[in-house]
């Protein structure tokens, strides 16, 4: 829309991991891209520390498809000249329980494979040489993927960054978006408007409330997630005990120094879970883990995530002038590189190259 005020092709509201990886692959294919966020030049503003990430996602391979892809971005980030991001591999240890859930990612692991993850069966005995720590007496089979690692994700941040900006992003920091109009590409901040062809909506934990007030039906609401630390519970040499996840009940564990890092995957619209999960989280480290029974526990790290009751993004065409890209799950980190790529085929009318059915925020119909 040349020659007229505020106008553009493509605005993106957020400035984290997903809205910069978007910004920077639609800038580098020609399209005229602004940014709109809150924060400064590196989206959180802080430095961020680095996260384990995880390439396989049990019961979901489409969205291990989209992991895939992003680590082998991560692995070459031209963004950042080929930095190396993948600071070290971790390894993902699935401890399936209860006979139809171990058969049922059993079955899968073929898809997975295909879709590029590498997975190995283990026993019980196996599971526990992987992860010492575990009451053997609770373990029944084990799936391992050598493809978790921990990111440096603040190299990331940056990288896509300066990547968007030398292609021609622009970028409007100290710009919250107060309201946007599907119809007429309008965005609303707190001093004026700017209309663009499309809008892209991809303000993580923002992006449920921003749909809504936009009369957006999206299954996508903010929740809180929280981390915890186990106080040190070796004195000597550090713990080596990988990425650990039980799926049924959600727990996470990951040795990390003299300490376990300890979360609880579980999504809920109710109000007031915090508590209700560190109290399950703490049982659950008694079952799971009899030596950590008397390790404290310390919230870490405490904030909101953007979900959907599937835990599966809604990555797309929402309206004729909105593209969604949120309700990662925790996954943001993970699938960021691979969205990038994806909505600038969507806006270029490219085929991306993998099924997106998955992934629509728009509700098929029978
Ligand atoms: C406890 C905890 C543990 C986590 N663990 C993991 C993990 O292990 N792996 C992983 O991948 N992820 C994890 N996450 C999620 C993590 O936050 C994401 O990895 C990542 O930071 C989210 O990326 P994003 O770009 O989608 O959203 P964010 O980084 O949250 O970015 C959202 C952006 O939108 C902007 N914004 C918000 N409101 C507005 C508005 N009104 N107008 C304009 N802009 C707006 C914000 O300023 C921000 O720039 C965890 C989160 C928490 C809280």
């Amino acid at each position: 829309m040349p020659g007229r005020k505020n106008t553009t092709e493509m605005l993106i509201v957020g400035g984290g991991v997903t809205a910069l990886s978007i910004a920077y692959h639609c800038a580098r294919a020609g399209v005229t891209v602004v940014l709109v966020d809150p924060d400064g030049e590196t989206g959180a503003g802080a430095p961020q520390a680095p996260r384990p990430v995880r390439a396989y996602q049990p019961g979901k391979v489409h969205n291990s498809q989209l992991t895939v892809r992003s680590l082998a971005d991560y692995r070459s980030f031209a963004p950042a000249g080929g930095a190396d991001l993948v600071l070290s591999d971790v390894g993902w240890l699935v401890l399936p329980t209860g006979r139809g859930r171990s058969a049922a990612l059993e079955q899968e692991v073929a898809a997975q494979r295909e879709a590029g993850v590498e997975l190995q069966l283990l026993t019980a005995a196996g599971a526990c040489v992987r992860n010492p720590w575990l009451d053997p007496a609770g373990v029944e089979s084990a799936l391992w993927c050598p493809q978790s690692y921990l990111l440096d994700v603040d190299k990331v941040v940056r990288g896509y960054a300066a990547g968007a900006r030398e292609a021609g992003a622009r970028r409007l920091s100290g710009k919250t978006v107060t309201g946007l109009d599907p119809r007429s590409g309008q965005l609303a901040v707190a001093d004026g408007t700017f209309e663009a062809d499309v809008i892209v909506l991809a303000a993580g934990a923002a992006s449920g409330a921003l749909a809504e007030a936009a009369g957006l039906d999206l299954p996508l609401w903010a929740q809180t997630a929280e981390l915890f630390r186990t106080d040190p519970v070796v004195t000597g040499e550090e713990i080596e005990a990988p990425f650990t996840v039980h799926p049924e009940s959600g727990l996470k564990t990951l040795g990390t120094g003299r300490s376990f890092l300890v979360g609880l995957e579980r999504i809920s619209r109710q109000e007031g879970m915090r508590e209700v999960w560190f109290q399950e989280t703490v049982a659950e480290v008694a079952k799971r883990y009899p030596k950590l029974k008397d390790a404290g526990l310390r919230s870490m790290w405490t904030g909101s995530v953007d979900v959907t009751p599937s835990r599966t993004a809604l990555i797309g065409q929402a309206h004729e002038r909105v593209f969604v890209a949120a309700g990662y799950t925790g996954q943001e980190l993970g699938q960021a590189p691979a969205t990038g790529r994806i909505v600038r085929d969507l806006y270029l009318g490219r085929s991306p190259g993998l099924d997106l059915a998955p992934f629509s925020p728009v509700p098929s119909r029978p």
